[in-house]
């Protein structure tokens, strides 16, 4: 039934005009400015997939009653649309994104979307909207997402469900140079356990661990680090974005996928071109008390969180309910540096890109 699915394109009739979307471009920031279209696509259980459209970016008609309002059964994907120096347009591995896409519907007991009616989708919007593709260091942020849109207060996975793209011009992330960012390590609040949804891109997730974030804000913190659920000991991720830590032999450690943190894309990408440059890389677990240690000693020479929004942000400093210390004099180090000089030429399309990642969107 999904095979045969097409678009219907129904142009949005009062766009915004060019001089005023300019002045929105210019003003970067994260998630404020949208498109001017959205693709939407709905699920039920008798007709699968269908109504499948571009179309005007408005509000949706949802009932009070709407599963996803109560029961929270809702994923999402986050990528990126870029404008390479050649004026082509491309998305970073889109296809991960598809895939990844499916694996949190399935963890959600949502129905899965064929990875190339994801992609569609994606690109349709990224061509319908392409005028909204910042130039400079800014790109066109992608929000993929999938609720339960059906009208019904009982707890089991809902009879209708919605799908929907969105778009949202960001400028560079970091205006101005990529400042460190601080952390806070959270000992009290955890994001996911084992058997939970971590490994899943939902928004209970979020929802969750927003009060840990605003203890890190109201630490003076960026960013907030979990640790596992078990044992409150052993180094997770950070709210939405996955860690890297440089040791002093140059090798790299992060935390290994074992169900109860995101496999980034990003994570992936870097894991990739570092095992390419010879390095040695670890997946393995690493303990808050190792990092406080080894900071102290000097063991740890570096460390960054890594994710799409941000791509590569190097931890000048880590606070936590009992002290803190610093990261390479909170400064970005070195490997940090060059690895988020060659992931982000090759996201546009500055450096050879040689493992086809950058997929170019037609226009
Ligand atoms: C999305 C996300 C990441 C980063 O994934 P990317 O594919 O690299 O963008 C890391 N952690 C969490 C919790 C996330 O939701």
């Amino acid at each position: 039934m999904s095979a045969a699915l097409s678009f219907t394109h129904i142009p949005n009739p009062t766009p915004t005009p060019a001089a005023e979307r300019e002045a929105l471009l210019a003003q970067g920031g994260f998630g404020t400015v949208f498109s001017d279209h959205m693709v939407t696509i709905e699920w039920s259980q008798d007709k699968g997939w269908h109504k499948a459209e571009v179309r005007k970016r408005e509000p949706f008609l949802l009932d009070p009653a709407a599963a996803v309002l109560h029961y929270a059964q809702e994923i999402f994907e986050g990528m990126k649309a870029y404008r390479t120096p050649e004026g082509k347009i491309t998305l970073f591995r889109p296809d991960q994104n598809a895939r990844r896409f499916n694996l949190s519907a399935e963890r959600m007991a949502m129905p899965t979307l064929p990875e190339e009616t994801f992609l569609e989708a994606v690109e349709l919007l990224v061509q319908t909207d392409k005028d909204w593709i910042p130039g400079g260091n800014g790109s066109l942020y992608l929000r993929p997402f999938m609720f339960a849109s059906e009208a019904f207060l009982g707890v089991r996975p809902a009879h209708h469900y919605t799908f929907c793209v969105i778009a949202s011009p960001v400028g560079d992330y970091f205006k101005g140079g990529a400042k460190p960012v601080s952390v806070w390590v959270s000992t009290e609040y955890t994001r996911a356990s084992q058997g939970g949804t971590g490994a899943a891109k939902c928004g209970g997730n979020y929802a969750a661990s927003l009060v840990a974030q605003a203890e890190a804000y109201d630490n003076g913190c960026d960013q907030v680090v979990f640790l596992d659920a078990a044992e409150h000991r052993w180094i997770e991720e950070l709210g939405g974005m996955n860690v890297f830590f440089v040791l002093e032999d140059g090798s790299l450690l992060t935390t290994p996928l074992a169900g109860t943190i995101l496999p980034g894309i990003t994570r992936a990408s870097l894991l990739e071109l570092a095992r390419a440059r010879g390095l040695k890389v670890e997946e393995r677990r690493y303990s808050f008390e190792e990092w406080q240690a080894d900071a102290r000693s000097g063991k740890i020479k570096e460390a960054f969180a890594c994710g799409t929004a941000a791509v590569v942000a190097a931890i000048g400093e880590v606070r936590y309910a009992g002290g803190s210390f610093k990261i390479a004099d909170g400064q970005t180090g070195p490997l940090t540096e060059s690895l988020r000089e060659e992931l982000t030429g090759i996201q546009r399309g500055r450096v050879a890109d040689t493992r086809g990642w950058a997929r170019p969107v037609a226009i």
